[in-house]
């Protein structure tokens, strides 16, 4: 077919063209594949509004949803074309940061796919979050542009008028269709302003933050470290909530609402705090359409729900009220009115919107008037309940609700990992693919000896993959006989890459005083440190110290090594997640909302070292203990340790020699040779006087599970019968069952089953 269409379009043969001109015949072939997929909504439509949604490339996806992927491969085959090669160039979006865009991408997948009238509503960040450059053992930060002449944006002949203060906006549309496996097509609605100017950067990403009519779309989460990072964030929002909001409106009356009944044709999911502005602007433009103040609000709340995907008081946002005013006067009357009614009803300072610095608290705005409210893992809605939102869970207890996250099979099995879903294939039939809930048949094949083998040797060639993808990419040497043992997600103090450090310098320690591992091991990092965020950028400088100074040292890196991988973004967790022995999800229990790199690591047959946090929890539940290691504290732990404000660092760091040891080495001879002095002691001072994420009581523990999991490897055959219910088991992550729940219980298009 490809051939066909290359004749057709450029009349000559695939084998005569190059491979830019066969990726943009495939661009254009899916395109209009995709179109013909396109059907109408029903009545009621799902908006998914979000800062972020980090689809990544998406040729081969779109292929493989198209049930194209294996012709297209085999014609590229016949012709001496590789479709490996194409996707290679294809420039990667970088419009997310980590798992909650991720998850908007897996959702957005999973509506289509089961079929219901769903699209996304972002903005087209023409630079993206920033490209990653490691340059002195640091991280520097550089636009990303991703936006081509050819690319899967269509530009859509409509616009809406936005309105700030100080200016007046155009919002053109563009368009990514989403196509569900062997379903229909949406849209992702990304909006932009034409003026935007990528060229105002220097330095780095640094631009000027009040030139809006040129910054507006330029890149997702501008530094907020001052007042005018601040309302540049607050200027993103308004413009995609209200050219979202107008968008949704328009579309509603087109298939029939009377805006009265605006409930039965919409469900609006606000993604996080970042889209909360919708409920006012939606109230404004009802108001504007002759709809009185309270039935407005009465409609709003009853069309918007809000998922909350973190428990970290500084990152639900709080704006100014003088910076709204100064940006979208027209929302406050509105503003102080849901106010006013909130105080009325529950004059708990807790639970009001404006609270008394004159802050208007974005999450609170969803959760008075929003109809569901979810958690996204079974820990962390128990924990919103009980402790952070109680009060409002004692408010609305009917509102809240868990949907415990998921990750589309499609891209994170099918995609990038084309041996480990033929393996399945052969044993179970294709069945999975349809019904992620089959992969347990594959329990049948516990202690069959060839299957399990078979396993084995699947995983052996992702990492002899990884090991070539390193060498070309990043010109890293690893051992493919090593374990490869990875913690791949933002650099986040909670998240706690600097516990896994801790144990890097311990091994090392070991090895030079002559304690030799059983196995060598890679230890591998990815992660991006929000720009501002200075001890996570301190951590990376750790571990890039570490990098060069133990894969220089030739007593210790026949043992050991360590990668970091530079720009983490979706190919290269495509890359990564299938060649993973150990996957590292080591959050400090309670902090952790859910995660998805867990599940994504556990269903390419990776062995998960844990906390009990998250989404961690649930696959505990469901492998059993023998298949996964489980460290640490348990939240409840925590949480009381927080409440009593009684944790002491340097109480630990006094009683354990070990940990003494590998703390100090931070501020060492050695590491002071390829570092800075500078980072290193900060980070040093931050962990033994704070340490707010408490790593150090969970040292002991994590060094012993570790070894455990590092010894039980060697045990080839019990290892894989592990992985083996690593896979079988995770049907349950699979973002369609989230989907379905989304649908059934907050939603009500009545499309799923
Ligand atoms: N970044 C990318 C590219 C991912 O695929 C994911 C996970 O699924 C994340 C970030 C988030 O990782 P985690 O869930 O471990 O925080």
């Amino acid at each position: 077919m490809l051939e066909k269409f290359v004749k057709d379009h450029y009349q000559k043969s695939l084998k005569d063209c190059s491979n830019e001109e066969i990726y943009i015949a495939l661009l254009e072939l899916v395109k209009e594949q995709a179109k013909q997929k396109e059907s109408h909504a029903g009545k009621k439509k799902v908006y998914y509004i979000s800062a972020e949604f980090l689809i990544g490339k998406l040729l081969s996806n779109n292929l493989i949803n198209l049930g194209l992927f294996d012709t297209v491969k085999k014609e590229l085959e016949k012709n001496g074309k590789s479709i490996y090669e194409i996707e290679e160039i294809e420039p990667e979006p970088s419009l997310g940061n980590g798992g909650l865009g991720r998850l908007a991408a897996c959702f957005l997948d999973s509506i289509a796919t089961l079929g219901i009238p769903g699209d996304g509503i972002g903005i087209n960040y023409h630079l993206g979050l920033f490209k990653q450059v490691f340059e002195q053992n640091l991280q520097k930060e550089y636009p990303n542009p991703w936006i081509e002449k050819n690319s899967w944006l269509t530009k859509r002949d409509k616009s809406y008028t936005v309105e700030f203060r100080d200016h007046i906006v155009k919002a053109s549309l563009y368009d990514i269709a989403v196509t569900g496996y062997e379903n229909r097509t949406n849209q992702l609605h990304l909006f932009d302003i034409d003026s935007v100017e990528e060229k105002i950067t220097k330095d780095g990403i640094s631009f000027d933050k009040e030139d809006i009519e040129h910054n507006l779309t330029l890149f997702l989460y501008p530094d907020d470290s001052d007042e005018k990072g601040q309302l540049l964030r607050i200027y993103q929002q308004y413009f995609m909530v209200s050219a979202g909001a107008q968008l949704i409106l328009e579309e509603c009356e087109a298939r029939g609402c009377n805006l009265h009944d605006l409930p039965d044709y919409a469900a609006i999911q606000i993604n996080d705090t970042h889209p909360t502005m919708v409920i006012p602007e939606l109230i404004r433009l009802l108001l504007i359409r002759g709809i009185c103040i309270e039935e407005a609000m009465e409609i709003v709340a009853k069309t918007c729900a809000y998922t909350n995907h973190t428990i970290l008081a500084e990152a639900l946002e709080k704006w100014p009220i003088a910076y709204l005013q100064k940006v979208v006067p027209q929302l406050l009357p509105i503003i102080h009115i849901l106010d006013n009614e909130a105080k009325k009803k529950y004059p708990d300072e807790a639970v009001a919107i404006i609270d008394k610095e004159d802050r208007v608290h974005m999450a609170h705005i969803d959760m008075h008037y929003g109809y569901s409210i979810n958690g996204v893992a079974y820990l962390h809605t128990e924990i919103l309940k009980n402790s952070e939102l109680k009060p409002f869970y004692e408010i609305y207890p009917e509102k809240f609700n868990n949907k415990t996250n998921g990750i589309t099979f499609r891209r994170w099995l099918l995609h990038c990992n084309e041996e480990l879903t033929s393996w399945i294939e052969e044993l179970i039939g294709n069945g999975f693919k349809k019904d992620a809930t089959e992969l347990e048949k594959l329990l049948q094949y516990q202690g069959d000896q060839k299957v399990l083998e078979s396993l084995l040797r699947v995983k052996a060639e992702k990492k002899k993959q990884l090991k070539e993808y390193l060498l070309r990419t990043q010109g890293v040497e690893i051992d493919e006989n090593s374990i490869y043992d990875i913690q791949v997600k933002r650099l986040h103090e909670y998240k706690r890459q600097q516990l896994n450090a801790l144990y890097i310098i311990h091994k090392y320690l070991e090895i030079k005083s002559g304690i030799i591992p059983e196995k060598p091991v890679t230890v591998i990092f990815g992660a991006k440190a929000a720009p501002a965020y200075v001890i996570a950028k301190d951590i990376i400088h750790l571990i890039l110290c570490l990098q060069e100074l133990i894969n220089k040292d030739e007593q210790v890196n026949p043992y050991l090594r360590v990668v970091m991988v530079e720009n983490y973004n979706v190919s290269k967790a495509a890359q990564l997640i299938p060649a993973c022995d150990i996957s590292e999800q080591i959050s400090l229990a309670s902090k952790e909302a859910s995660g998805t790199g867990n599940m994504k690591f556990m269903l390419n047959g990776a062995l998960t070292l844990g906390t009990m946090d998250g989404a961690n929890v649930e696959i505990a539940d469901l492998v059993g203990k023998d298949n996964i290691y489980i460290f640490g504290e348990d939240s409840k732990t925590v949480i009381d340790r927080y409440a009593q404000g009684s944790y002491v660092s340097r109480d630990y760091y006094e009683k354990d020699t070990a940990l003494k040891e590998a703390v100090d080495f931070i501020v060492g001879r050695e590491m002071m040779a390829v570092g800075d002095e500078e980072h290193l002691t900060r980070l040093y001072n931050e962990l033994l006087n704070k340490d707010w994420f408490m790593t150090f009581p969970d040292f002991k523990d994590y060094i012993a599970t570790r070894e455990k999991a590092y010894h039980d490897y060697n045990d080839r055959m019990e290892w894989a019968e592990k992985m083996l219910v690593n896979i079988a088991k995770a049907g349950f992550f699979s973002s369609d069952r989230t989907i379905e729940q989304y649908d059934q219980e907050i939603w009500r298009t009545g499309t799923s089953k």
